[in-house]
């Protein structure tokens, strides 16, 4: 937990707002690495598979922003492979919102995709309409292969089903904020996933 100061800037400290910490910095690091390495692994497989074929190899990892950013400035350091980022920006909470109103690309999908191993990075599956929409604009372009990777996952509502390859965590249908996430714009410098106070929404 990070101590809150002693006289240190009271009204914005983040601190006061947390209700309740779901998942500790340790706990994400130690989880962090461990997909990292999972990640790396699987690719290595295909990346081994094409150079007994001569194909071009590259690695392109798009993180959907702006939630994923935090976790994946974490999870590239934990895979030792040469790889290029291409961000995506989505958004399906506009401003206060709680809760998803669909999904709309705000920042155009990468190009040249064609034949690379694409690794889609977001914060959390929640209806799934994310991921899919992204995974889908992102096949058309015909990627030698497509992984998806979230850090968390909500339970059982999911509208369309997308299962990920790779999932953090799975947690209870709660609003979270922290490392990435936030409500409104604020808490993702909040370094762990956290449930808000009512009072601070
Ligand atoms: P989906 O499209 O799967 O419904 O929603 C995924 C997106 O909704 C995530 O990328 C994230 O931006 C947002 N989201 C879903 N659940 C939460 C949550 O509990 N807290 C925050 N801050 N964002 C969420
Ligand atoms: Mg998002």
């Amino acid at each position: 937990m990070p101590r809150p100061v002693q006289g240190y800037a009271s009204a914005l400290a983040i601190h006061r707002d947390i209700e309740n910490v779901l998942i500790p910095r340790d706990r994400i690091a130690e989880r962090v690495r461990e997909l990292g390495a999972h990640i790396a692994r699987d690719l290595q497989v295909d990346l081994a598979r094409e150079i007994a074929s001569g194909a071009e190899q590259r690695v392109v990892l798009i993180p959907v922003l702006t939630g994923a950013m935090v976790f994946v400035a974490d999870l590239i350091r934990e895979i030792p492979l040469k790889l290029s980022i291409e961000v995506v920006g989505v958004s399906s909470y506009p401003g206060k919102s709680v809760e998803s109103k669909g999904v709309s690309i705000r920042h155009e999908l990468p190009r040249a995709l064609r034949g690379t191993h694409v690794l889609i990075v977001d914060d959390i599956l929640d209806s799934g309409q994310t991921l899919d929409v992204v995974t889908r604009l992102v096949r058309e372009q015909a990627p030698a292969s497509v992984r998806t990777c979230v850090l968390l996952r909500k339970p059982g509502k999911a509208r369309v089903p997308f299962v990920p390859d790779y999932v953090g965590f799975d947690i209870p249908d709660e609003f979270v904020v922290g490392y990435g996430l936030d409500y409104d714009g604020y808490y993702r410098n909040y370094p762990q996933i956290a449930t808000l106070k009512p009072e601070a929404r």
